[in-house]
């Protein structure tokens, strides 16, 4: 177990790299001072001069984006990647513009606020956290510069393959295998649930090249769609997040050549809580935004909407739901901002990455049940936009760790700290 953790902060270590930083950033950051909560500060501080009007062109740019029809998704997807969302925070020299993951988070909440596609907006940024941002950190340059370009540009859509039958809150109980031939591997298995796997070209999947090593013996590989021996399963129906994709893998006698591994072998593991933690402490940006949108919303319609001669927010149990709901708003961007300081200044993000998951996503449930509760029975008409974040949102709850398991990473550490 203590291996394990010394394992967690080695690859936690590699975010310190500052690679993302554009380089009058990092002279700043150096000069103001060596200490993680001055560099926190001076980051939120840059952010908050150099960002509050590409955030309203976001918002701007997404708005457009929520009125075009979501059978139109794979050019939303290109909108997406024309406006520059999966360069945004990739480093300079792989052809992003580098920003911090504050200023970048920031840009994710406007995308969300303004597009009420939660499953659009959710794809576009777990396509950066859980495929570009492992790629770039783990990758070798061969790797980087051959799948990189594409999926920045957008004619390329990536996914993160980690979840089988028997491997979902226990993620690393993975039945799938890799075993050692010639030049590369052959892979065999099965994954299940699968953001982006109906419609993907290139997906990290893990695999175990050890199985008698458990955690230590998993390694993760780059496929391409078109690899022999690789299926990508028809789309799984779901209750929520219509528009991203999700689906099931299969690999038969699938070959991977060596150069397709990502990272030495029986580094899967170590790869994998990196990118658990940065999908945890960032994938839910856009859902933030939504609960804004949702919120505006339902203050209007409480003031205009009139029973027994009055509005609405004259009730004080609906008014109650209002300031609950500007409650967690607050509290989730303030999570998700010292989330993104905490990325920026290179800190251990593990624990507080689970806690801004779990808040986040609860919250973003209670407060769709709050505006739902407040429509009335308006809210539970077909597409009611207000109908469908509560579908959405729970979601939330599930993927990146349920709740039980996100508050079981919490505790664990908390008691960690007291051996
Ligand atoms: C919309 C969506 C998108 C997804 N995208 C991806 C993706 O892109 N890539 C990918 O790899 N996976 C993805 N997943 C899969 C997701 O990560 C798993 O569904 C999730 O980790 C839960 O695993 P499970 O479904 O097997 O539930 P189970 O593990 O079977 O859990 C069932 C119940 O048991 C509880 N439980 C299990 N273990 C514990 C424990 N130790 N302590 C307390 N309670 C526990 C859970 O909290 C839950 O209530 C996605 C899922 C969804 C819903």
């Amino acid at each position: 177990m203590v291996l394990w953790f010394v394992l967690c902060g080695i690859g936690n270590l590699r975010q310190q790299s500052f690679a993302c930083f554009p380089q009058s950033h990092i002279l700043c950051l150096k000069a103001i001072c060596a200490s993680k909560v001055c560099c926190s500060k001076m980051v939120t501080i840059i952010q908050t001069s150099r960002t509050k009007s590409a955030d309203q062109k976001a918002l701007d740019f997404a708005r457009k984006l929520g009125e075009k029809s979501e059978e139109d998704w794979r050019s939303s997807w290109q909108d997406a990647a024309d406006f520059g969302l999966f360069r945004r925070f990739m480093p300079e020299k792989f052809g992003g513009a580098a920003c911090t993951a504050q200023a970048f988070s920031d840009e994710m909440m406007a995308i969300g606020q303004g597009c009420p596609d939660n499953g659009l907006t959710m794809g576009i940024n777990s396509h950066v956290w859980t495929v570009q941002q492992p790629l770039v950190r783990f990758g070798s340059d061969e790797q980087i510069s051959k799948y990189l370009p594409a999926l920045l540009s957008g004619k390329s859509i990536g996914s993160f393959a980690l979840t089988e039958q028997s491997a979902g809150s226990d993620a690393l109980n993975l039945s799938s295998t890799a075993v050692k031939k010639g030049q590369g591997y052959e892979l065999n298995g099965a994954k299940t649930l699968i953001g982006m796997a109906p419609v993907c070209d290139v997906a990290l999947v893990f695999a175990s090249t050890a199985p008698e090593r458990g955690s230590w013996g998993i390694s993760a590989f780059i496929l391409e769609a078109g690899d022999e021996g690789f299926t990508r399963g028809e789309p799984q129906s779901k209750i929520g997040l219509k528009t991203l994709p999700m689906g099931p893998m299969q690999f038969e006698k699938c070959f991977v050549p060596e150069e397709r591994r990502l990272g030495p072998e029986g580094a899967g593991a170590q790869i994998f809580q990196a990118t658990l933690d940065w999908e945890r402490a960032f994938l839910l940006a856009p859902h933030v935004g939504a609960m804004a949108r949702q919120l505006d919303q339902c203050a209007q319609y409480c003031k205009e909407r009139e029973v027994f001669g009055q509005p609405i927010d004259n009730f004080q149990s609906v008014s109650n739901r209002l300031a609950d709901m500007r409650v967690r708003l607050e509290t989730c961007k303030l999570l998700l901002s010292k989330a993104a300081a905490m990325f920026d200044a290179g800190e251990h993000l593990t624990q507080f990455a689970a806690m801004t998951n779990l808040h986040i996503s609860e919250a973003f449930l209670q407060s769709s049940i709050d505006a739902f509760r407040n429509f009335g029975g308006v809210g539970y008409l077909d597409n009611s936009a207000i109908g469908r974040d509560v579908v959405d949102s729970l979601g939330g709850v599930i993927y990146s760790g349920t709740s039980d398991v996100l508050r079981g990473v919490i505790s664990r550490m908390e008691s960690q700290k007291h051996r």
